[in-house]
């Protein structure tokens, strides 16, 4: 995942794919988003954002009940989401890992090349998928009846929704 680390490299650095380079130092655990001196509009996440950033506290009670973690995370979590994120667009995501650093109240900072509302567009997606997977492994009734539902679920119109119905000004992220 992480590029091998050169002496002297601070592990807080995050290179963007756009080319620029940001600190952690630079960033706090209130910003979900940065103008970039690119031009763009990065998204910013921390590990100790609630999933709730995305989806409704519902839908994360359900993955944490439902998807196993094999880490050193207990239940799954902010990481877990940025990992499938990761995955999927291993070239458009840094990260930096800065658990050895005290300055900052995180330990793990991702910036993306998409802006926030694209990265919250693709969480949704994702964690759609994800849910479909974990649906198909219970029983058939249960995996169709998931599927029923969400052959009319709009991601678009529910990142709309869910966006206006929180207040992503504030410094305190709450769950709805
Ligand atoms: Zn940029």
């Amino acid at each position: 995942m992480a590029e091998p680390r050169v002496p002297g490299d601070d592990p807080g650095t995050l290179e963007l794919p756009c080319g620029e380079t940001l600190h952690a130092h630079d960033l706090d655990m209130g910003m979900r988003e940065i103008d970039c001196a690119c031009g763009d509009r990065h998204a910013i996440v921390v590990d100790v954002h609630p999933i709730s950033r995305f989806v409704p506290e519902a839908i994360a009670d359900v993955l944490r009940e439902t998807i196993e973690t094999d880490d050193e995370f207990p239940e799954f979590s902010m990481p877990h989401v940025m990992g499938v994120v990761m995955e999927e667009f291993p070239d458009e995501v840094a990260v930096a890992d800065v658990a050895e650093d005290g300055h900052v109240g995180y330990a793990l900072v991702w910036v993306t090349d998409f802006d926030s509302r694209r990265l919250h567009e693709i969480v949704v997606e994702l964690l759609v998928e994800l849910m479909e997977h974990a649906a198909s492994h219970g029983d058939d009734a249960t995996a169709s009846q998931f599927e029923q539902q969400m052959m009319n679920f709009d991601v678009e119109a529910f990142v709309e929704q869910y966006r206006e119905e929180r207040d992503f000004e504030s410094e305190v992220d709450t769950p709805v």
